[in-house]
């Protein structure tokens, strides 16, 4: 998960932290590492996850304490040395747990931020000064001398100007993981910010999708709008003519509107119009079939799949599945129910052809399935 932070760490483990100890060793490693990863944790917006890791690092720091003074305890007994060990250890915890709990205007992230530190210090400092001391006691012994021999070289050692080196290092320390919680800070920022941009661009891309939908669609009944239709009829003329496949063109003229609108009123005309549209629609779920509101009480469809035959049917179909409706069209002169006028159209089209002409010739058969009565579909001249 912080896969990114990986090689930012506010504790860079260091040979000189060694104690030659193999298993104290591994163990303080582990202890590092949790360390760099609760301030990995830090720079990002997770309060779940810092407890979690902090919950961790208490705990194994625990564990660790216990497996170092069982080791401790074999050499040196009930020496003065180890009680004074223990007794930091057993004051590590409580510390922490005290500034963590620290009633301050803090938020947890800076208070932890506050532990982070001291624990860096802390660490440090015990192992190079507490925990190397034992160890290096620990060799003398195992070399044959006695314990009070061994602790006077391990003190000298360790004393002087090692102590005020150790201080230098690691105020070092201090300023360093300052510089990289601010980095990691920084790099968490910045990839938020091009998160939010690529989420901000795909609100946009969204937009867009949706303007250009609401461009192209007929507001009152869903269907494509005029607009749509001049496009696309030129784009499959086209796409026709250089394929020699077929085109229809089908017109649809609802009959005696007006009187719908004058007995029933204008909205319920309207309501009329969205359920004939909603059965175009659903009359053309093939792909190659599109619906159109030109414009009033007309309707286009074109059909890009259907030969001559095919399109005298589809023309029919529609007709018939607009009459069983059953709306009402109670003052209409031909039927008791609403009914549509159908022109069609349908002909590969050839070098004389051009969307006017297929216009003009599917709006002549319309006026003429008008004038020989309505609800009718007219396919030829
Ligand atoms: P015909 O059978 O000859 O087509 O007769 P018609 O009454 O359907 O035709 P006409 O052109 O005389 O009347 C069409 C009516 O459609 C007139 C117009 O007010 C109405 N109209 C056009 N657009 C809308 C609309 O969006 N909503 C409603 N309610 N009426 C509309
Ligand atoms: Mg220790
Ligand atoms: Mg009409």
């Amino acid at each position: 998960m912080n896969s990114h932070l990986d090689h930012f760490e506010v504790f860079p483990w260091n040979k000189n932290f060694e104690t030659g100890v193999e298993i104290i060793d591994e163990q303080h490693k582990k202890l590092v590492t949790l360390l760099n990863e609760l301030a990995g944790t830090l720079t990002q917006d997770n309060q779940v996850e810092v407890n979690r890791v902090f919950d961790e690092l208490a705990e194994y720091a625990n564990f660790h304490f216990e497996t170092e003074e069982a080791i401790w305890v074999e050499y040196f007994g009930d020496d003065s040395w180890l009680s004074s060990h223990q007794l930091t250890h057993s004051s590590f915890l409580p510390k922490v747990v005290e500034l963590k709990e620290q009633d301050t205007n803090k938020s947890l992230i800076e208070i932890i931020e506050g532990i982070v530190k001291f624990l860096i210090r802390w660490l440090a400092f015990h192992i190079i000064d507490n925990d190397k001391r034992m160890a290096y006691v620990i060799q003398n012994m195992q070399a044959g001398l006695s314990l009070e021999e061994a602790k006077v070289v391990s003190d000298k050692k360790m004393s002087g100007s090692i102590r005020v080196l150790i201080e230098t290092v690691l105020a070092m320390y201090d300023g360093l993981s300052s510089r990289t919680l601010d980095l990691m800070r920084e790099r968490y920022k910045r990839q938020k910010v091009e998160e939010e941009l690529h989420n901000a661009n795909k609100q946009l891309r969204k937009a867009n999708t949706s303007l250009e939908k609401l461009s192209i669609t007929d507001q009152l009944t869903g269907l494509f709008n005029r607009r749509h239709f001049n496009n696309m009829f030129l784009r499959e003329f086209k796409r026709a003519y250089r394929n020699t496949t077929s085109l229809t063109l089908i017109i649809i003229d609802v009959d005696f509107f007006k009187k719908v609108n004058d007995n029933q009123g204008h909205s319920e005309g309207d309501r009329v119009l969205v359920q004939v549209s909603k059965e175009f629609k659903k009359l053309c779920q093939r792909p190659g079939d599109y619906a159109f509101r030109l414009g009033g009480e007309e309707f286009g469809i074109l059909a890009t799949n259907l030969e001559s035959q095919g399109a005298i049917e589809f023309s029919e179909t529609i007709r018939k599945s607009i009459e069983q409706l059953g709306i009402p069209n109670v003052y209409s002169d031909i039927s008791k129910n609403l009914t549509v006028s159908i022109g069609c159209v349908t002909k590969v089209p050839d070098k004389a052809d051009t969307t006017d002409n297929y216009m003009s010739i599917a709006d002549a058969r319309l006026y003429k399935a008008k004038e020989l009565g309505r609800n009718r579909v007219v396919t030829s001249n």
